[in-house]
């Protein structure tokens, strides 16, 4: 087998009385993409803090390419060349310009003659899409640009491995595509990568290996298909079907359907499917004002499964035990939607509408 890129051995981590990492294990060969996911708060970012001693484990060891940079005295700036990392804040030099905040390292650690290192920090602009803003400093850019511009920085070292740390959950949900695209090509050109994200689909079709990370381990290791399709550990499956929700309780007429409108808005922009929203919200419109009108109090509750997309929207009245959808509500509401779900249930009776 060929030598691992990265092999973590026994690695423990603890800040005090608090342990964050207890005895991970794993390795990581050329070529390999692997996404992490978990819950907050279970050691993600200190694990890629520790890759490249930002954050010094307190036991066992790192291996990068075979050398051991746990060791003592290992030193930090060869290190740095091998792994780079991206940050979920970016972390750009804000008094530098683009260009100057790609050339400044490459210039001073690698030694690369200025114009060199120019040139390569435009070929790597151009690939990142950010030519045209060599010259403006990175106040005058976007979230999504910003990053998109330390990918680039971080490329421009010819790292051995990149860490990538939530890379867009900073930012704008309209920008998350844009920096995923760049990292989706990353992907493919064969560079070896690790990427901290909470972006499931994206994980599950960018990487060859997922880690579920809980409680300081790395719970489940397999591929996108195990990981996604055939956990093993309830708490992975429990993770990884984790259902978003956005609820409303109506229970007059005189509801704020503007409240409603704005929720449903960011609700579809925050899991990029702002391409149902305005079915969403003229499902909903004609659900309340026409089909549902005398149905008080109703629970309205939009749904959204990250990983099998799913979208639905459930009208909820309790007490009630039959459909409240007349003849003609079907034959409007069943052309529009992928299903119409009508169910009975202890509580009540629910219509669940599937976009
Ligand atoms: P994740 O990235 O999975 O959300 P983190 O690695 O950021 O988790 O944090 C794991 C735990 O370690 C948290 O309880 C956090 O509060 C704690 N922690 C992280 N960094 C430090 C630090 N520098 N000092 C003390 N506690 C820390
Ligand atoms: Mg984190």
């Amino acid at each position: 087998m060929e030598q691992s890129i990265i092999r973590v051995s026994h690695l423990g981590k603890r800040f005090g009385e608090l342990e964050v990492l207890r005895n991970v294990d794993f390795e990581v060969h050329q070529g390999e993409v692997i996404s992490i996911i978990g819950p907050s708060g279970t050691g993600k970012s200190t694990l890629l803090r520790a890759l490249n001693m930002l954050e010094p484990p307190t036991s066992g060891d790192i291996f990068v390419n075979g050398e051991q940079i746990t060791a003592k005295g290992y030193p930090l700036h060869l290190l740095r060349r091998k792994v780079g990392m991206v940050f979920q804040s970016f972390n750009l030099f804000d008094h530098m310009t683009v260009l100057e905040n790609i050339t400044d390292a490459p210039m001073k650690l690698l030694r690369i003659p200025q114009e060199q290192a120019k040139e390569e920090a435009m070929s790597l602009l151009k690939e990142v899409g950010m030519a045209q803003k060599a010259d403006v400093y990175p106040s005058a850019l976007s979230g999504g640009q910003k990053q998109r511009v330390a990918i680039a920085r971080a490329l421009a070292m010819h790292p051995e491995v990149i860490l990538f740390d939530e890379p867009t959950s900073a930012l704008d949900p309209t920008m998350v595509g844009e920096v995923l695209s760049v990292i989706r090509q990353l992907a493919k050109s064969g560079l070896t990568m690790l990427i901290v994200t909470h972006e499931m689909r994206f994980a599950h079709d960018v990487s060859t290996r997922i880690f579920f990370m809980n409680e300081g381990i790395v719970y489940e290791d397999g591929t996108p298909e195990q990981i996604f399709e055939h956990p093993v550990h309830s708490a992975t499956k429990a993770f990884i079907q984790r259902i978003q929700k956005l609820v409303y309780e109506i229970d007059s007429d005189d509801f704020d359907f503007l409240q409603i409108h704005t929720g449903i808005n960011q609700f579809c922009l925050k899991y990029n499917i702002t391409g149902k929203k305005d079915l969403a919200y003229s499902l909903v419109k004609e659900m309340l004002f026409t089909h549902m009108r005398t149905f008080r109090p109703l629970t309205l509750r939009m749904t959204h499964a990250e990983l099998s997309g799913l979208t639905a929207l459930d009208f909820m009245v309790e007490g009630l035990d039959h459909s409240p959808l007349t003849d003609d509500a079907h034959e409007s509401l069943r052309p529009q939607v992928e299903n119409l779900i009508e169910e009975s249930t202890t509580r009540g009776f629910r219509v669940k509408l599937i976009l």
